[in-house]
């Protein structure tokens, strides 16, 4: 059966002592359930997780990473730097990072194809936008997104892929999408992975889902049955909370 994953996502929030403030709060809860917890500090906080995290079941993943294997780009942190630190998860695709970066499929499928080499374990953002939803067309961006990025890949390739579907109108709005359109899409997104690939590759792929999750609507979303796990903004950043959503599962 599928992995269940919680992920928290901190996006550019926490300082080294807040980090290491929070991850110590982090270490101290119990996971009651069957969920992989998996944090994504800011990159320049990454090594002091990982050291932190020692001795933990939580994971550490990064939240980016660039597609070149190294080289003169200012600013930029590279798949074997992640690597070296003892990280083997990235977050890519994130609509922050196509909305405010200018990332698009084709520069993901790149940085998919960097990871993997490398790997990774990749958890793949993607979501409609408010304008597509009302115009019917989230099936359909959806699927081009995936399309995109993901479907050069082959099955067995798919062994590192965990999809995060995060519809943008849901990200750090409090609206969520209802369980029931959450697990509308997660079931498309399976069929779709089905036709391009196999029933197994279908069956074995994690599709979690973001936005707005709260300890007040986890349960509910994550008892869908194609919803395998959460990525987490907001409520990943107060242990309480994060651990409230972990233990849903
Ligand atoms: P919020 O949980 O704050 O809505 O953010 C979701 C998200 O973007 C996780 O990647």
């Amino acid at each position: 059966s599928r992995k269940h994953i919680v992920a928290g996502n901190w996006k550019m929030n926490k300082n080294l002592s807040e980090t290491q403030a929070l991850l110590t709060a982090l270490k101290e809860k119990k996971n009651t359930g069957d969920a992989q917890v998996i944090v994504a500090p800011t990159s320049i906080n990454l090594h002091a997780a990982v050291t932190a995290l020692n001795g933990s079941d939580i994971q550490v993943a990064a939240q980016n990473m660039h597609q070149a294997e190294s080289g003169a780009y200012t600013g930029e942190i590279s798949a074997s730097m992640i690597d070296s630190i003892g990280i083997n998860t990235v977050i890519l695709g994130h609509s922050e990072r196509r909305a405010y970066f200018h990332e698009d499929d084709a520069l993901l499928a790149q940085k998919v194809n960097t990871a993997i080499a490398q790997g990774f374990t990749v958890i793949f953002c993607f979501g409609e936008e408010l304008e597509d939803r009302k115009n019917g067309k989230h099936f359909d961006v959806v699927e081009s997104q995936l399309k995109n990025a993901l479907f050069h890949l082959t099955a067995s390739q798919w062994s590192h892929i965990v999809l995060a579907y995060e519809p943008v109108w849901a990200i750090g709005t409090g609206e969520t999408a209802s369980p029931d359109q959450a697990q509308e899409m997660h079931a498309f997104i399976r069929s779709t992975v089905g036709t391009s690939y196999d029933a197994n590759t279908a069956d074995q792929v994690s599709i979690l889902y973001g936005g707005s999750v709260k300890p007040g609507n986890a349960k509910e979303i994550f008892s869908k049955p194609d919803v395998d796990g959460g990525l987490i903004g907001g409520a990943s950043l107060k242990a309480d909370d994060f651990f409230e959503i972990v233990n849903a599962f």
